[in-house]
């Protein structure tokens, strides 16, 4: 395909994102973020998403909200590499034996002022996984947590709202 006819589908098929939800509003109860800490991080925030022991389902619905249709990039998330580079642990399913260690220094290397989000039902109670033998617990079991994310698994839009509550956007 010629890069002429590319550039017209792209113009013909125009924005695809879902147009913005309202903007979660911080005084609403919902959201115990402490505003001490997530004054600093307001705007811009860096993700680093760890797998503690997910069947992967989260994944599929974190792919969606940093995607095209659902785009948290547009209010100020993004994913990144490192935890040096991070603000917020994005921390799913739960802890296995086998991933705590790691959890706890993926945390210890984030940078101050930085918050913890256990996203899913597995990283909140262990939910459909609890009592599975490498289970070792629920998120807040191994390092402390500031939010945490209904759903089995959360749907996209919660994954944003949970974002847009730290970036303030
Ligand atoms: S909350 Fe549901 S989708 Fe997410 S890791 Fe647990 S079982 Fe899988």
């Amino acid at each position: 395909m010629s890069l002429a006819r590319l550039a017209r589908l792209i113009r013909a098929a125009g924005r695809i994102a879902e147009p913005p939800p309202p903007r979660p509003d911080p005084d609403d109860g919902l959201s115990p973020l402490p505003a001490e800490r997530t004054a600093a991080l307001r705007g811009s925030v860096q993700v680093r998403h760890v797998d503690a022991g997910s069947c992967n389902g989260c994944e599929i619905e974190i792919a969606a909200a940093f995607g095209p249709v659902y785009d948290v990039e547009r209010y100020g998330a993004r994913l990144v590499a490192s935890p040096r580079h991070a603000d917020v642990v994005l921390v799913t399913g739960v802890v296995t034996q086998n991933m705590a260690g790691p959890l706890r220094m993926t945390v210890a290397a984030t940078p101050e002022p930085r918050l913890v989000i256990a996203l899913g039902d597995c990283a909140r109670s262990c939910g459909a996984l609890r009592g599975g033998y490498g289970v070792l617990g629920p998120v807040s079991d191994v390092v402390p947590v500031d939010l945490e994310v209904p759903g089995c698994p959360p749907e996209p839009e919660a994954i944003v709202e949970a974002l847009r509550r730290v970036t303030g956007r």
